[in-house]
This record gives structure tokens, sequence and C-alpha cells, in this order.
């Protein structure tokens, strides 16, 4: 298919930190997509929650199928508006590989820890994996993805932290836009985010189908899944009306996107990300709804105190691995060990709290779960 002026093209890719060969039988984002899919990070997203815990369910969403959610959102509305969906679709599947364990509960905590080290943000640490961590390759570190995948994956960034990160960190002193590409993975994130944690809170029983009757966009199709069928067990119900949301999240946002990009037509990506907004957006009633959907998440899901006492003792979990293993880096498995005390020679406290982060940010939630328990419980000798 015949991808517009403005999609991200492998042929014409700012490249690869290290210079390597074309690939013969398939693009450079495709090769990008193939590392990721292939990287240890990656196969960690399985045991990583956001909102549920493994140990809640076997069936709740995790990091890994949260990631292939995004990249099915991203890939077929990347298709639909001629972009490059190879590299939509690299970007989906990294986009989460630095969050820490327990959601936003680890990430939060584990920032805390970092405050007099530079901080912790969990889009920096998905790029410090794919540019630094993974360490399997013989010819230089990370997975030397391409610059539009790397730029895709850092889609926040402090302007502190931007001034470290070269290339990719331009952008955001520039208060410029990343390609299209990444613009709609960060959409399809949010798209793929709300409407399963709005499945999941319903099977968990944290959320009710009454109180989200509240919520315009899930009351609307709701109402027209009743319509339409006369009786339906709870999880069709569910499922109907949640299918419908996405659908209608996914149309609109394909619609008022191919409507801001007309006047770009025949334009380079470079003109794109000049601009100072995002073209990928929703219409303005769908941002309101979606907002709205956001809003009820937050103050029902994400505030339930169910989940809140969940996360409050991850918080704990988190803070005390962190200032156990950054007291006494021995405590870390001995290649850890051997780096902290080669970044503590090179950059001090801040270099050695850096390899701590790594570290912990590498868990998955069972692996922190177990390690805290080994290390507080006095009774656990191993
Ligand atoms: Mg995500």
């Amino acid at each position: 298919m015949k991808l517009a002026s403005y999609a991200a093209c492998a042929d014409t890719s700012r490249g690869r930190r290290y210079a390597e060969p074309a690939p013969t039988t398939r693009s450079d984002y495709q090769r990008d997509r193939d590392r990721i899919i292939h990287s240890v990070a990656f196969r960690r997203l399985e045991y990583k929650t956001q909102v549920f815990i493994s140990h809640e369910g076997d069936l709740f969403r995790n990091r890994l199928t949260h990631s292939l959610e995004v990249a099915q959102i991203t890939r077929s509305l990347a298709r639909t508006l001629a972009l490059n969906e190879d590299l939509s679709e690299a970007i989906a599947l990294a986009h989460d590989l630095g969050h820490t364990p327990f959601g936003h509960a680890g990430q939060d905590a584990l920032n805390d820890c970092m405050r007099d080290y530079g901080g912790f943000e969990h889009n920096a640490q998905s790029l410090r994996v794919v540019d630094e961590l993974e360490d399997k390759y013989a010819a230089f570190r990370g997975l030397n993805l391409t610059f539009e995948t790397r730029e895709g994956i850092l889609k926040h960034c402090s302007q502190t932290r931007a001034r470290t990160l070269g290339d990719v960190g331009e952008r955001f002193l520039n208060k410029q836009q990343g390609g299209l590409e990444a613009q709609l993975t960060n959409v399809a994130d949010q798209i793929a985010y709300n409407n399963h944690d709005v499945d999941d809170g319903l099977r968990a029983g944290l959320l009710t189908i009454e109180q989200l009757q509240a919520v315009p966009l899930f009351a609307r199709h709701l109402a027209e899944v009743r319509a339409t069928y006369a009786a339906l067990t709870p999880q069709q119900l569910r499922f109907e009306t949640i299918r419908r949301m996405i659908n209608a999240l996914v149309v609109d946002l394909g619609t008022q996107t191919a409507d801001n990009l007309l006047p770009y037509a025949g334009q380079s990506i470079d003109a794109v990300r000049a601009l100072p907004a995002p073209l990928v957006e929703f219409g303005p009633v769908m941002q309101q709804e979606n907002r709205a959907l956001k809003h009820f998440l937050h103050e029902n899901l994400y505030g339930h105190h169910q989940v809140y006492r969940v996360m409050s003792k991850a918080r704990r979990i988190v803070r005390e691995l962190f200032s156990a293993l950054n007291d006494d880096p021995r405590l870390m498995p001995p290649e850890f060990y051997d780096h902290a005390m080669r970044a503590e020679q090179l950059s001090g406290r801040t270099g050695r709290a850096r390899v701590v982060a790594d570290y912990i940010a590498g868990m998955t939630d069972r692996f922190a779960l177990e390690e805290h328990q080994r290390l507080f419980d006095l009774h656990v000798l191993r």
C-alpha cells in the first residue's frame, strides 16, 4: 500500500545509533519490531500489571496483553490513514517496556526514591531499556533501534531529562511533535487502557453497570446493545458495549485525524513534526466523552478503596526494596553489584542509585513481592 507523504518511511529513516547493513527480507521498522519481541524486557511485560496485581486473577490484563491491544488499535488506524503500520506496531509493543512492577504506584514510589538522583520516569526508562539495558548484541548495547521507533517510545519527557537524551530529546526542547505514528500510538494507548480497565473493573466487581451509566460514552452504547438484544448474559452485555465504545473511539479518531491531515497532503514528516500541537486527535465531542470516561475511572477504579490498599502496599514494597539495595548494593545479584560499583566510581551515589533503579524497574510484580519477602522476612534464609 502506498504511504502518505507525511508517513514515516523506512528508506528515509534517520537511522540507527550504530550503522548496520539494511535488512534483506524486511524493512528497518519490521526489524525494530522483531528485536523488541525477542527482548527480555518484552517477556517481562506478561508479569507486570497496571491496576490489578497478577495474583488477583489470571484473566486480567497485564502489560503484555495491553501492549498487544495497543498494537492492534494503532495498526488498524495506521493502515486507514496510510501511515506506517510497521513503525506503529514497533512503538506500541515497546511503549511500556520501562514500567516498574505494580503500575503507577511502583513508578511513583521509585520516582520518590530517586528524587536526589535525577528522578525516575517510565517513558524515559522504556527508551533506556531499548538503548542501554538490553544487553545481548555483540556490536552494540541495547537493541539499536531506528530513530523513529525511539522517538515514538519517548512520548513524554521532562526538559531536564530531554537535555541528556540527544536527538530524541530535541523535540521536547523545541516544543515539537513526534511523527504521526508516535502520535497515533499515544492515543491508541489511552483507548486500550480506558476500555480494558472498564472491562476488568466490571469483572473484578469494583465497578457496576449502574455506576457506568454516568459515563455518556458507556451509557449510549449500553442502551444500543439493550435495544438490539432482548436477553444477554452479563458477559455479553459488557463485551458488546465495550467493543462498541472502542469502535466509536477508533472511528472518531480516524475521521478527525484524516480531516486534520488534509491541509498537509504532499508535505513531509518534518512538516508535521514542526507543528506546535499533535494532529492525531479526537473530534471535540469525543474529546469530552473520552475525558469523562477517564475521570470516571480515576474516581471509581484507580481510587477504589481495594485498589488503594494494594497500591499503598506496593509503594511500600518498592520504597523498602530501594532503600535496602541502595544502602547495601551487595544484596543485588553480583553482576548488578559490579555494575553499581563501576557506576559509583564514574558518577558517585547518583550512578549507584541509577543501577538500583534499573534493577527494581526490571522486576516483575511477582519477583518484587518475593524479593521483598526474602530481604525483609528474617526467617526466610535465602
Ligand atoms: Mg500503555
